[in-house]
């Protein structure tokens, strides 16, 4: 996906937690804490409340996209940005491109590139899949992209 294409798909929170919640249950919300499959959805709030350990949690807890005050958008086009770059996007272009501050704007791109090396890791995942076949990141991810498309 291209950055337009991620920009109209996404163009909303709620779209951006429907894709997650797509990607990483598949329909099937468990809770991330104790991985009991009884949970009570909490539409409203966007979240679940797992019936075995009684936490509420959402479908970002234990991703990139965790305790984080930047829209999920946001987070989506630097995904797009950082892995369909050629070289290495600095995180002041990122900054830049997104209207975040300058340590926001590296500590998302680390984030993402990080991702990108624990690419058995779920939030690695979920980033890619909102930027797919175009990215130029090497075979890793090229793999990782073709197990991920064989899996929707
Ligand atoms: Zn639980």
């Amino acid at each position: 996906m291209n950055l337009m294409q991620v920009f109209e798909k996404f163009a909303t929170h709620d779209e951006c937690i429907e894709h997650l919640e797509r990607v990483r249950w598949h329909g099937k919300p468990s809770c991330p804490y104790c991985r009991f499959e009884r949970v009570t959805p909490m539409p409203a709030e966007r979240r679940h409340h797992c019936n075995n350990c009684k936490t509420s949690f959402g479908v970002t807890v234990g991703t990139i996209f965790h305790h984080t005050h930047v829209p999920l958008q946001k987070w989506f086009l630097a995904a797009v940005l950082v892995l369909n770059a050629k070289k290495r996007l600095s995180a002041r272009q990122l900054a830049r491109d997104l209207e975040v501050n300058k340590n926001t704007g590296w500590r998302m791109a680390m984030q993402i590139q990080k991702a990108v090396e624990r690419r058995d890791q779920h939030e690695f995942r979920c980033a890619l899949h909102t930027a797919p076949c175009s990215i130029r990141v090497g075979t890793a991810i090229r793999e990782e992209l073709a197990t991920h498309s064989r899996s929707l």
